[in-house]
Formats: C-alpha cells, sequence, structure tokens
C-alpha cells in the first residue's frame, strides 16, 4: 500500500550537510516533493515536503531519519495564535518559513494568515510571551 504524507523535518547541526533526502529516494524508493527548504551546511536546516512511496518503505525510511538525528514532525497539527498574549513584537515575522506573519503598516500589528501555515513549530519556540501554540 503506498502512503503519502506532508512532513518537516528539522536538521541538526551536525547533519545537514549528509545527503539524508537522496538516501531517501535512493535506498528506499521514496519520491519527495519539496515544499520548502531551508538548509545550510554547519547551521540547522528545515525542509518541509511530502514524502511518498511503499508504506513498508516508508516506515523505514522514517527510521533512517530518526537514526540519523532528524526530527520529524507531521502536518496533522496545528498551531494557533493566543490573540491575549501576542504583544505584536514581530519576532515571528522573518522566521516563519512560509510568510504567515507580516506587519500591518497602519496599525503596526503583526498579523497571522493561519492558512499559510504549515506547523513547522518554529515560531511556538521563538514567540517571547508564548502565544503561539501547537495542538494536536
Ligand atoms: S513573536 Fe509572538 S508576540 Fe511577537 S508578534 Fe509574533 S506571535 Fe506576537
Ligand atoms: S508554525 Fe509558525 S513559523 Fe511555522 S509555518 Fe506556522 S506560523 Fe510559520
Amino acid at each position: 500500500m503506498d502512503v503519502s504524507r506532508r512532513i518537516v523535518l528539522h536538521f541538526p547541526p551536525h547533519v545537514t550537510g549528509q545527503p539524508v533526502v537522496y538516501r531517501l529516494a535512493r535506498d528506499f524508493d521514496l519520491s519527495f516533493n519539496l515544499l520548502k527548504a531551508s538548509v545550510s551546511p554547519g547551521e540547522e536546516g528545515l525542509l518541509i515536503m511530502e514524502l511518498s512511496g511503499d508504506q513498508e518503505n516508508y516506515d523505514k525510511g522514517i527510521q533512517y531519519l530518526i537514526e540519523t538525528g532528524v526530527k520529524i514532525q507531521s502536518l496533522s497539527q496545528d498551531v494557533i495564535r493566543d490573540e491575549a498574549r501576542c504583544t505584536h513584537c514581530g519576532a515571528c515575522i522573518n522566521l516563519c518559513p512560509t510568510g504567515a506573519f507580516s506587519l500591518e503598516p497602519e496599525t503596526r500589528k503583526v498579523l497571522f494568515d493561519h492558512a499559510k501555515c504549515v506547523v513547522c513549530g518554529l515560531c511556538v519556540k521563538a514567540c517571547p510571551p508564548r502565544a503561539m501554540r501547537l495542538y494536536f
């Protein structure tokens, strides 16, 4: 049976130089559609992708990722903003890989476009007053 899932991969610095995604295709016969990539050698990296293939190969590929130290997040989670906590500091604007935050010039408020969010979790950790929350 084939599966296709959208996942977020967080690469620790020691893994970003390795051909991890190439090996997913070569060793596990998986195909992938990159939706967003932010990877620089020696730094933390982030890949958002749709990963597809035979269920057994998919499971082996995921296991391989875990063993290499890559953190995997499913997009079946959701991120919402607690409007009462948001101080509109702007810390989330540049770190969001999909541009889900924007500054409204007239009000100087930070707008959150939930439809653009791919639930990578970056803003949850970075938001100073913890206004962004991850739900399962
Ligand atoms: S980092 Fe948090 S408090 Fe600051 S604008 Fe973004 S959501 Fe609001
Ligand atoms: S979790 Fe936060 S940083 Fe990640 S895509 Fe959604 S809004 Fe952007």
